[in-house]
């Protein structure tokens, strides 16, 4: 892969079955990918290598295995604080061993890193959660180090600085950042292209996704297609230019009725750019 290559985020597609994805970005004339998050019956040694075959198949690599929960909402803030993440202590147990899954399957098919949306940061580093979080993540950070992996946090749900803080909390050497610049912008958290600077030493992966500010208090902000939204795309990649960043470019969009058709337009897009 060259640097900065265009790739999607496999779920963006809107195809549910991730070999059908896979087809498509073949069409497409997509060479990379993040692989989405997987239920448990894909998280299996067997499936691992059909996913791996598949990957051959469409000369597509896989950049990230992402790890995600099945009742996880992103339907308002308040939901995202209630429901993703490792905060919630009643479903930490099965979510570590789901996480523990995705480690072990991203491994077999050979991905260098996994993410995850972890939950919110705490503002307040004396609230209880806090240190649970920094032990769990120390915990999926090393059990990703036992495989050589990478894990990385995606932003958004705190600012670039809160999250910073919480990396050299947590100090563990495989420990990055899947930077979504969209994100900080609908949940209403941080400038995008300056937090790039702040978070440049751990940025191994980005999001290509683009967005509007909150407009009413506990909402998310509005998801647009690349380029249409608050972003400043161009400013943004040629921030990540400017850090040194030579990953991939992943395009995510999670709305819309035309995936397909948005997706190319952000390729053409990030090519004129990159
Ligand atoms: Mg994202």
């Amino acid at each position: 892969m060259q640097p900065m290559e265009v790739g999607v985020f496999l779920c963006s597609t809107g195809i549910d079955d991730p070999l059908e994805a896979l087809k498509k970005l073949q069409e497409l004339g997509i060479n990379n990918c993040q692989l989405p998050p997987l239920g448990p019956d894909w998280l299996t040694t067997e499936k691992a290598g059909v996913i791996r075959k598949a990957l051959d198949d469409a000369g597509v690599v896989a950049t990230t295995q992402f790890v995600g929960f099945p009742d996880e909402s992103y339907a308002d803030i308040a939901a995202v604080e209630r429901t993703v993440g490792f905060l919630q202590e009643d479903k930490l147990p099965e979510r570590m061993e789901m996480t523990k899954k995705a480690i072990a399957f991203g491994a077999e098919v050979g991905v260098p890193a996994v993410a995850a949306h972890i939950g919110f940061v705490p503002e307040d580093t004396a609230d209880p959660r806090y240190p649970r979080l920094v032990d769990t993540i120390r915990e999926i950070c090393d059990a990703c180090a036992d495989k050589g992996l990478k894990f990385s946090m995606e932003t958004g749900q705190e600012t670039a600085e809160e999250m910073r803080e919480f990396i050299k909390t947590v100090d563990r050497p495989n420990l990055h950042v899947n930077f979504d610049p969209a994100n900080m912008i609908l949940y209403g958290k941080d400038k995008p292209v300056e937090a790039v600077g702040v978070l440049a030493p751990w940025i191994v992966s980005v999001h290509c996704k683009d967005g509007d500010w909150p407009t009413k208090e506990g909402q998310l902000g509005s998801e647009q297609p690349l380029g249409e939204g608050q972003v400043d795309i161009p400013a943004f990649v040629a921030k990540l230019k400017e850090i040194g960043y030579t990953g991939p470019l992943t395009i995510e969009r999670e709305a819309g009725d035309d995936r397909i058709g948005d997706i190319l337009r952000a390729k053409e897009l990030l090519e004129s750019l990159r």
